[in-house]
């Protein structure tokens, strides 16, 4: 980058300096609303709008155009801007703003492009598949490179709420970002352009010139991405139906607009709550209604014709907006938050509801209100909203007759208040992360005390069933939008208790959908019965572990055919723990397997589980496996273990072991059973000779008992 700058000494002062800039400017602009206008991805589309706004902002340009005097050059000039800029920004404690440096420098290198018919070259032209490491790049190069042969990116200085960053997002590219020391890095152990090195964007390593044994490790990696993106596919289009055809509707939580695509991709039917206070944070002041109307018309238009229930400004209190002045509170989650602050912030309110009202003519939009406490605020919500919608109709705009308002149930008074705020409510949706916070008066963000507000706990559940059949009661459609909505486990309380919806992190509804699909609706409702008669949330957790246990992992058993591998290639005990893990995760039983392997890695470290004869037993508790489980290996060359006999591997059977409550021993059961029967000579000669998954099962049938 420093090269960059270096190129404008000896560029020319012109006479009519201002021109030549004005010029330039007004083409850019052209060239980013016609690329913008090509542009197939949204973020992309947001991105160039954001450069383009950037040269329409008077104080910007006004900035150059004043330091062109004293015969400096046009690209002095700028530079000069540039540098002003940067000081501004990387004096910024926000991070987000310090990335947008990056942005300035893009569109003055482009600026002085157009002025000095490219001078400087910020192509780069890939010919075959390449990792790009650097310290930055701006968003204009990343756009111009073969998305083909890029296999991944590394930006040393930019954070990962760069635009480039979330560009690499956008376009599935495996990123790094944001590496201190990186200057300390030796570049040389790459040695010829043959080399390889790996990125891996979920844990956020750079591997250089990777031994073999990472190799393969990432080998068997990509091998289970591929297999558990399939499998995401294959449940995503399941019909959100128990067995007995009791339909739950799947939707999504996103933040942003550009998250609608990727939730239908993954099965939901619609969006149950955009958390729209994300369009008003890292900025100066609050968007726009124009702003505000973009990004909800697109969010709807992606979501063709699915609902999308956009909940209105949930700020305040301990998530504050510098903008808004709100003065600090000895108690801010008791404080002056969402609907509570809207008729001092009138102006903002209204802003919110016009842009969503003129949004509602593109789609199938719903609108929600935080924090609802009690019926007074939400007829007021409601006379606000009907005034606003009068005032656009008087003037022509087009908006949706029928836009479903609804009720955000967090606070316990809503609970004890439904027939109240029905009247002024089409819909409700139960916020259990607040909900449970206020129920148990037990701060989320607080760790003393979090475990309090635990879902599971019978107090709770019996709330819920109270709120729930007041609103089936009342025929009012309720969903449930807070973290709950999305725990695998609780499905069949959530499914008895009658919620219509339930709105989950995208990731996790190909499982929820799967699950949905397992179940019987009467069992779920009788589940709910026996609940609410516990007395703890344990006895509750307990009951639902049977129950999932029963109905949806039945053929879950102990031992399966899915659980065994009879020509592993693994060729060091590294590779083979990943094999044990990557056959959890390919079985369904799993989604977390680096703490598996952590799990499994730290019995290791302590003693090897090589027990002789050829073979170890690898095993853990953990709580992150849906079902106790053995998995059976059977290696094609035996790998070094640390046995106590010193003899290599060659069968590795892992226990790994569904961690319910402390006392449980299960794992010293089962590995005293294997003992037993490994010191036959006939039993492991029977174990090695095993042709088949069906003789393995045979043999080791005695493990289930
Ligand atoms: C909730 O409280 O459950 C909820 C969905 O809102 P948030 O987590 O954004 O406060
Ligand atoms: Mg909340």
């Amino acid at each position: 980058n420093n090269d960059v700058w270096n190129k404008i000494d000896d560029l020319p002062y012109f006479v009519d300096n201002k021109i030549r800039f004005s010029n330039a400017v007004q083409s850019l602009k052209a060239r980013l609303v016609s690329e913008r206008s090509t542009a197939l991805d949204s973020n992309v589309k947001t991105i160039l709008e954001a450069h383009y706004s950037l040269l329409d902002d008077e104080e910007f340009i006004q900035n150059i155009t004043s330091k062109m005097t004293n015969e400096l050059s046009i690209a002095k000039a700028m530079h000069s801007a540039y540098l002003h800029y940067q000081n501004i920004f990387a004096g910024s404690t926000n991070l987000y703003l310090q990335q947008r440096v990056i942005d300035i420098q893009d569109l003055i290198i482009q600026l002085i492009n157009i002025i000095y018919d490219n001078v400087i070259d910020t192509t780069i032209k890939l010919s075959e598949p390449t990792i790009i490491m650097t310290k930055e790049l701006t968003p204009s190069v990343f756009l111009s490179l073969d998305k083909n042969l890029l296999k991944g990116l590394v930006l040393f200085s930019a954070s990962s709420t760069s635009h480039t960053a979330i560009l690499a997002r956008s376009f599935d590219i495996p990123t790094v970002s944001d590496i201190d020391g990186f200057e300390d890095i030796n570049f040389n152990v790459l040695g010829d352009n043959k080399s390889c090195s790996i990125i891996d964007g979920n844990r956020g390593l750079v591997l250089l010139n990777p031994s073999n044994e990472i190799i393969n490790y990432y080998t068997i990696e990509v091998k289970e991405a591929y297999t558990f993106q399939k499998q995401n596919l294959e449940y995503s289009n399941l019909e959100p139906v128990t067995l007995d055809n009791h339909r739950v509707e799947l939707v999504a939580n996103v933040a942003t607009n550009v998250e609608v695509e990727r939730a239908i991709t993954y099965g939901a039917l619609g969006v149950g709550l955009f958390r729209s206070e994300f369009i008003f944070m890292d900025r100066h002041s609050a968007p726009t209604e124009d702003e505000q109307f973009a990004i909800y018309q697109d969010a709807l238009i992606k979501a063709n014709g699915l609902p999308v229930i956009v909940r209105l400004l949930d700020i305040g209190g301990d998530k504050p907006l510098d903008y808004l002045n709100i003065a600090k509170e000895e108690n801010p989650f008791l404080g002056y938050r969402a609907v509570r602050f809207y008729p001092e912030y009138i102006e903002i309110f209204k802003t919110q509801v016009k842009a969503l009202l003129r949004a509602s003519f593109y789609g199938n939009l719903w609108i929600m209100v935080p924090m609802i406490a009690t019926a007074t605020e939400m007829q007021w919500v409601q006379n606000e909203v009907l005034i606003l919608k009068n005032e656009l109709l008087a003037k022509n705009i087009q908006i949706n007759s029928n836009i479903p308002l609804g009720t955000m149930i967090e606070v316990p008074s809503t609970a004890f208040a439904i027939e109240d705020i029905a009247k002024s409510t089409d819909f409700f949706s139960i916020g259990t992360n607040d909900l449970a916070q206020y129920f148990f008066a037990a701060e989320r963000g607080n760790h003393k005390v979090s475990h309090l507000a635990n879902v599971m706990h019978p107090a709770f559940i019996r709330l819920l069933q109270q709120i729930v059949s007041k609103c089936n009661q009342l025929k009012k459609f309720v969903g449930m939008c807070g973290e709950m909505a999305g725990d695998i486990d609780c499905l069949p309380l959530l499914v008895g208790l009658g919620l219509n919806e339930l709105s989950m992190s995208i990731p996790v509804i190909p499982s929820i959908k799967y699950n949905l699909s397992k179940l019987n609706y009467t069992k779920c409702c009788e589940l709910v019965l026996e609940a609410c008669k516990c007395s703890t949330s344990t006895q509750v957790k307990q009951l639902l572990d049977v129950f999932n246990a029963v109905n949806i992992n039945q053929e879950q058993k102990l031992l399966s055919d899915s659980l065994i591998l009879l020509d592993s290639n693994a060729d060091s005990k590294h590779l083979a723990i990943k094999e044990v893990v990557s056959l959890l995760k390919g079985s369904g039983r799993t989604n977390t397997m680096d703490e598996i392997e952590e799990s499994l890695w730290l019995r290791e470290d302590t003693y090897a589980t090589g027990i002789g004869y050829g073979v170890a037993i690898p095993h853990c508790k953990t709580s992150v496996v849906s079902h106790s489980s053995v998995c059976l290996i059977k290696l094609n060359n035996p790998i070094a273990w640390g046995s106590i006999d010193n003899e290599p591997v060659r069968f590795i059977i892992s226990l790994i072991i569904k961690e319910d409550n402390g006392g449980d021993n299960t794992h010293l059961l089962l590995i005293a059973k294997l003992s037993r029967n490994l010191m036959k000579e006939d039993f492991r000669n029977s174990l090695f000779n095993c042709k088949t998954s069906t003789e393995i099962l045979e043999l080791l049938n005695f493990l289930n008992n």
